[in-house]
């Protein structure tokens, strides 16, 4: 056999491919030519990259400051104590007000939503106060940093990074370093030994003091409109957070050493056995329950009048805007409270919970499978059998994830005296919100905010929602749309969506009144119609109070009936069973 006949003759191919070469070449040139004349100038695209940020090492540690803020003081003080107690030295941004917003417009993009504003405007603020205090520029800029939330989501959420670096440069402080705590994913720092060490330690204590904010946050507001003396609740708010921001800096983690000293460092596999011990001993170990014990018997010396009739008005919205307390949402909720009502706060672990949740059904609906993954033949039963492992095992941790969660939340709230409401389960949300808003549906509250005003209406928890929403917010401009098919087909709901803008406060106060008029009505109407089935008046029932004085304290557990929402109601209908007269009303179980 010959040569030429073993190799094949690629003459043609080269051939064609010349041809094509030229083709190519040609149709360049004419495209050229007809741009000339066209006069068509063509310009260099610049493609925005991510400014390559200055890393934040474990050797600046000790002379770093973490900057945070963007909760309520109480979580942010709590947050203060927690990482102090692992060694960072930190600083609150206190809440924003409009000084703040205005700044935040000055400095950063048109068109934003209005949270970016006061936050973006907040840190400049703050950093031009330190600068006016003494600090120089440069040691705030090689000194300090700013840890946020962050996201890559169909919301502004995900602008906020690139709109913090253009406030600071507009501002002067080029260089300035943000760290982005992701929403999905970790935290960006550099290969070098990273000055944030993101290890269990550093979740559990985030976690804790931010359960502990939200309780402890729940129950102030559930006794403040009670209060017999004014101020009481408000001192001891003080005091106690105080207490607790000592007791999280204080705590050292657990780990292996400090419970085997010397031995430690001869049992096998020891980081294991430091990372199940930390486990371990965040869900066995009574560290915090003996101080939040403490908390709870000071909350309970404040004597508080339940037979005060108050509307109770539950704070839904955009996360930001429903948490704040200041300028923000308009200062809501102290004007609530001036207003007569009692405000059921939303907590930052419903949002937690979202997450998880968000994550498992976005499993679910894929079986664990990446996007374009290519599904092995039938017959490889080996490499199924190993996706379905890898999808169930990833399901499994979630829901380990969420028991576990919603377990510590539980037993802080059992701790401060167990008056606070339990975290709401979110196949419960999921399942009443997904008729009106799609649950996979991204990006700020998602299906939250109308799933909300449904489940707090029907639960009969509240005689009023309110939804405190962002001016320029698109998830919840999408929830308002759907909001009016659940109003319609929920008729004695009372919503009242309000659009926080930075500006406009007496307008929304107004609206907010004329809702609030209603919803005091009806909190009177149940009062009076609860007392005339009981067959009580209020003088019988505040006497049986005055001669029972521990139904008087703060934190005294009254059961919530069937059919009642008030708090003032529920009162009554508990001192009636309480005087031996059985009641038309079942007890609901807590
Ligand atoms: S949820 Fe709304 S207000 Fe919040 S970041 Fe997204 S767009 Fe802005």
């Amino acid at each position: 056999m010959s040569t030429s006949t073993q190799v094949p003759n690629n003459s043609g191919l080269v051939q064609i491919s010349s041809v094509e070469e030229m083709i190519r070449q040609r149709v360049a040139e004419e495209r050229s030519r007809l741009e000339r004349e066209a006069g068509v100038v063509h310009k260099q695209a610049h493609h925005f990259h991510k400014p390559i940020e200055r890393p934040f090492t474990a050797d600046q540690r000790h002379k770093t400051t973490l900057l945070f803020g963007g909760l309520t003081w109480k979580h942010e003080k709590l947050i203060h104590g927690a990482l102090e107690g692992l060694g960072y030295k930190c600083e609150v941004v206190p809440t924003p007000d409009v000084k703040a917003f205005q700044l935040g417009k000055e400095y950063g993009n048109n068109g934003q939503c209005n949270p970016t504003y006061f936050t973006v405007g907040n840190l400049v603020q703050y950093l031009q106060k330190l600068e006016e205090s003494g600090v120089k520029k440069e040691d705030l800029i090689n000194n300090y940093l700013f840890l946020t939330a962050g996201a890559c989501g169909p919301c502004r959420f995900g602008m906020y990074e690139a709109e913090y670096r253009l406030a600071l440069r507009n501002a002067g402080f080029d260089g300035f370093r943000v760290m982005l705590f992701q929403q999905s994913g970790g935290l960006d720092q550099s290969d070098a030994e990273a000055g944030l060490c993101m290890n269990l330690d550093f979740f559990l204590n985030l976690l804790n003091s931010l359960n502990m904010g939200d309780i402890i946050n729940e129950v102030g507001y559930q006794i403040r409109p009670f209060e017999v003396n004014a101020g009481e609740t408000d001192g001891t708010l003080d005091d106690m957070i105080d207490y607790m921001h000592e007791v999280l800096k204080q705590k050292s983690p657990w780990s292996v050493e400090s419970s085997l000293g010397k031995i430690a460092n001869k049992i096998p596999m020891k980081g294991t056995v430091d990372y199940l011990g930390k486990f371990l001993n965040q869900l066995y170990s009574d560290d915090y329950v003996v101080a939040l014990n403490k908390v709870r018997d000071r909350f309970n010396g404040i004597k508080v009048d339940r037979l005060k009739v108050k509307p109770i008005v539950k704070i839904t919205g955009e996360f930001w805007a429903q948490t704040t307390e200041g300028d923000g949402n308009f200062n809501m909720f102290p004007f609530l409270e001036r207003e007569g009502a009692q405000i059921i706060v939303e907590p930052i672990g419903t949002w937690i919970m979202y997450m998880i949740h968000q994550v498992v059904q976005h499993i679910k609906d894929t079986k664990g499978l990446e996007e374009g993954v290519v599904m092995p033949p039938s017959w490889r039963l080996d490499k199924q059998a190993k996706i379905e492992w890898n999808y169930r095992n990833r399901l499994m941790k979630l829901k380990a994830a969420e028991i576990i969660f919603a377990r510590e939340y539980h037993k802080i709230i059992e701790a401060l005296g167990g008056t606070a409401h339990k975290l709401v389960d979110q196949y419960e949300l999921q399942r009443v919100g997904h008729p009106y808003y799609n649950s996979r549906a991204g990006g700020g509250e998602g299906h939250l905010e109308v799933a909300k005003n449904i489940y707090y209406s029907n639960h009969e928890l509240c005689h009023m929602v309110l939804s405190l929403k962002p001016f320029g917010c698109m998830p919840s401009t999408q929830s308002d749309g759907a909001q009016s098919a659940v109003v319609a087909h929920y008729k004695d709901m009372i919503f009242l969506p309000i659009e926080t803008s930075g500006e406009g406060e007496i307008n929304a106060h107004s609206r907010v009144q004329m809702a609030l008029g209603e919803a005091k009505a009806k909190a009177k109407t149940e009062f009076k119609e609860v007392l005339e089935k009981l067959g009580k008046n209020v003088d019988e029932l505040r006497a049986y109070v005055d001669k029972n004085p521990e139904m008087s304290h703060a934190l005294y557990k009254v059961p919530k009936y069937k059919g009642v929402i008030g708090t003032a109601a529920n009162f009554a209908v508990h001192i009636t069973e309480r005087m031996g007269n059985s009641v038309p009303f079942h007890k609901e179980a807590h």
